[in-house]
Order: C-alpha cells, then sequence, then structure tokens
C-alpha cells in the first residue's frame, strides 16, 4: 500500500506545481494561497491525530440531548467543513464579527445580531448593552462604576436561575417580583432592563406578552433567554418579532453551530452596544468571551444549515429512533414506553421507559452507570431515575432517552445495550 501512489493525487500537486509558477508569474498570489488550502482541507480529517483516543477521552453515545456536560451537540457535516476552511486564513476579527451579526440579522428576521460565546455570554453583553443605553457609559465602565449608576434588572422570582450569574457579572443589582402587580411597582428611575426567562413561562403569574407590554409601558428593554428553545426554528424570529429587544440562543445546543457560539439577536442599537462591549475591545466585560474565527463562521453556516431543515422531518426523524428502541425492549417485564415533547426547551420526543426494578432486577440508576461502563459508553438523560426535571414524567423507575442527538445507526446500539443490561442485571 505505502508504495503506491495516488494517481488522483499525484495529478492534483502537479497540476498546482504548475499552477504554482503559473500564477506567481502573473502576480496572482491570493488565488494561488486558496488552491494550496483547498487540498489541505479534502485530506484534513481522514489524516488527522484522533486526539480524543490520544487523550484517552471516551467518545460517547449521545443517548440524552443538548447537556452543556456532554458537549451538547455535533456540528452537521457543512458546518464542520465551513469551520476547517475558515481555519486557513486569518481576517480582522471585528469585520468578520459586523459581517457575521448583518447576515444573521438577514437570515432571522430580526434589525441587529451578535455571535457571542454562547447563551450566557449573550446574556452578559445583552446586560452591558442595557447599561450602556440607559447610562450612556463607555465599556471600560463596567462593572466598576456599575454600582453607583442605574443598574436594576427586573425577574420574576420563578425565572431566577444559575444563569443570573451572567447578568450579575456586570455589576447589576436584580429586583425579585412575583404578582403583576409588584412588577409595576418594581420600575424606578434606575431599572435599565428586564430578563424573561422563556421555558420559565407557566411557572411564573406574569407571562412573555404581559411582561413584555408593562416594560413597554416604562421604556425598559426586555432581554429573553431562549436559549434551548429551538425547535421549532421559527422560534429564532418569534420572540424578536414579538417586540422583544434582545433575545438569546445557544449556538451549540438545537442549532448545532460550535459551542462556544450563541446568538444575540434584537433591535439594532442595543445589538451596536453589545458589540461594543465584546472583545477585541480589551477594556471590556466581553474580552474574555471571544468567539474564534472557525467558530464564527461555524455559528453562520449553522444557522444556514438550520434554515434549511424542516422541523416535521427532524421530529420524524426522531420518532423513528424512538420506535427503534421501544420495539428493541417490548419483552422486558412490567416496560411501558411513553414518550414526552417538552412544550417549550427540548421540545423534541423523549423517551421514558417506566419499569418495575424489582421485578427487572436493576433501578434506571444502576442502568445508566453500568451504560457508562461498557463500550461504547452511552450517557442517558440526566433525568433517568430521578423526580421533577421532567414534571410527572419522570421518577426514580423511568429511564429516560433523548433521541435527538444520536448519530447514524446509535439508536440501534442504544436499543440493544438497553436489552443487553435490562435482561441480564446481574452482568
Ligand atoms: C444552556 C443554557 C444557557 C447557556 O447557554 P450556553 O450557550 O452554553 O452559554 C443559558 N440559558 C439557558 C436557559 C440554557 O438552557
Amino acid at each position: 500500500m505505502s508504495s503506491m501512489v495516488n494517481p488522483g493525487l499525484f495529478t492534483r500537486r502537479r497540476f498546482l506545481a504548475w499552477s504554482q509558477t503559473a500564477l506567481t508569474a502573473l502576480g496572482a498570489a491570493p488565488l494561488l494561497s486558496s488552491g494550496v488550502g483547498a487540498l489541505a482541507e479534502t485530506s484534513a480529517s481522514d489524516t488527522a491525530d484522533d486526539y480524543y483516543e490520544k487523550l484517552g477521552v471516551e467518545k460517547i453515545i449521545n443517548a440524552a440531548g443538548t447537556y452543556t456536560y456532554l458537549t451538547a451537540s455535533v456540528m452537521p457535516p457543512q458546518v464542520q467543513r465551513a469551520v476547517a476552511k475558515a481555519a486557513l486564513h486569518p481576517v480582522v476579527l471585528k469585520d468578520l464579527q459586523t459581517a457575521s451579526g448583518e447576515y444573521i440579522a438577514k437570515r432571522l428576521r430580526c434589525e441587529g445580531a451578535v455571535v457571542t460565546c454562547g447563551a450566557s455570554a449573550a446574556l452578559t453583553l445583552a446586560t452591558a448593552a442595557c447599561i450602556a443605553a440607559a447610562n450612556n457609559t463607555k465599556p471600560d465602565q463596567i462593572p466598576e462604576d456599575v454600582g453607583a449608576m442605574k443598574n436594576e434588572v427586573i425577574v420574576q422570582k420563578s425565572h431566577r436561575y444559575e444563569y443570573d450569574h451572567a447578568m450579575l457579572l456586570c455589576g447589576v443589582r436584580i429586583v425579585e417580583v412575583v404578582t403583576v402587580e409588584d412588577y409595576k411597582r418594581a420600575f424606578t428611575p434606575k431599572t435599565i432592563m428586564t430578563n424573561f426567562f422563556n421555558s420559565a413561562d407557566e411557572s411564573g403569574a406574569i407571562d412573555r406578552q404581559t411582561w413584555l407590554e408593562i416594560a413597554h409601558q416604562h421604556n425598559v428593554p426586555c432581554h429573553m433567554d431562549a436559549a434551548a428553545d429551538m425547535p421549532p426554528i421559527s422560534n429564532l424570529w418569534k420572540y424578536t418579532g414579538m417586540g422583544y429587544d434582545l433575545v438569546c440562543f445557544s449556538g451549540g445546543k438545537g442549532i448545532r453551530g460550535p459551542q462556544n457560539a450563541g446568538l444575540l439577536l434584537g433591535k439594532k442599537h442595543l445589538t451596536d452596544l453589545a458589540a461594543a462591549n465584546n472583545n477585541p475591545n480589551s477594556d471590556a466585560v466581553g474580552r474574555g468571551m471571544k468567539v474564534a474565527k472557525e467558530q464564527i463562521v461555524g455559528m453562520v453556516a449553522a444557522v444556514d444549515w438550520l434554515l434549511e431543515q424542516s422541523d416535521e422531518a427532524n421530529q420524524a426523524e426522531y420518532m423513528r429512533r424512538t420506535d427503534i428502541i421501544i420495539r428493541m425492549l417490548k419483552d422486558i417485564p412490567t416496560m411501558r414506553a411513553e414518550v414526552f415533547m417538552p412544550e417549550i426547551a427540548n421540545h423534541v420526543p423523549h423517551l421514558i421507559l417506566a419499569y418495575d426494578p424489582q421485578v427487572v432486577g436493576i433501578t434506571p440508576k444502576q442502568v445508566q452507570e453500568r451504560l457508562r461502563t461498557l463500550r461504547p459508553q452511552i450517557e442517558l438523560n440526566p433525568a433517568t431515575g430521578s423526580t421533577g426535571r421532567l414534571g410527572p414524567h419522570s421518577n426514580e423507575n423511568t429511564i429516560v432517552v433523548g433521541t435527538w442527538m444520536m448519530q447514524p445507526g446509535e439508536a440501534e446500539i442504544v436499543g440493544r445495550q438497553l436489552h443487553a443490561v435490562l435482561s441480564n442485571p446481574k452482568a
């Protein structure tokens, strides 16, 4: 094998050698470098070292969903190719940030957009933008001077969450409200913004429409955290269309862009202020939230890819995988399968496998652990064997499987391994 010469490659090399001379003679260096780049790119993924293997990090089957701790999603091949191609050339970072924002804003039907370092960074930049809008500050004043400025963010008590940290980073103060009356009373001359955690909509007394209207009566901008709320695809313009001033999405969850990318969408004057508080400005809260050129391009390519998709076809494919697993577990005693689809956030089929651990001889938590020790390693949905995460749909007697992040052929492997563990509990 090693002595064989690939005739195609040989010919192409010869052509490049020839064209190199010819183009240099013509003074056409840019064309030349892209030709060499294209050759490097075609061979990149087949010849690259497997660094997961080299580092001893196990590759997993994702039977969970777009969870951050499982690296969320895998980029589709056309996005991977766009990332690899972007890696071949330097650009002016600010130019790429501006152009990608304008392109995405057009495609997602809003005035302005920023590719951010994830939804969490989008929330930080949104907060910085609202501080700047209310106080007419410079980026270098955040967070140090914010204590003495207009600095209040209104949030429903039931919408308090771990990502509050992303706002607090800017030095703001969170004002909690419960009822509509509280909310109306909470606006003061120091209010700079409100935050609405979209998937907590049902848990609060104030719905997303009312929330927005009251804020706008006080001329205060509203940010919505919709990080995990695609699908459906149309959510990418639904909330900005409603009038939300700023909306963030995770780039690496359902959108399947790079995990360290995200989107801040909304009113142009605010996304411009968000960009001013972002890197490459070194004296800004967003300095540590850099998205590399490869990932900015990956985010744009993921938006392009997504807009070619159909929600119906995707959901049908997730259901097909779900059915494969259900069929493979038919003969497990006491097993009942249910498919649950959350209304907002991770709006995809969740397979709930309920059974009697006494009869089967192994608990869902033990199954989850066993699947981690087998190869290939399978990670089940974190709601497995626990109450609360999926409301009444999961408990200590249920295994939860997410099929939407599985790759071709993996549903069969998950079904087979689940069957092996459940039918052989003492192994
Ligand atoms: C995942 C998530 C985030 C953070 O998203 P990243 O893109 O990982 O920064 C923020 N808010 C909510 C509601 C999320 O689900």
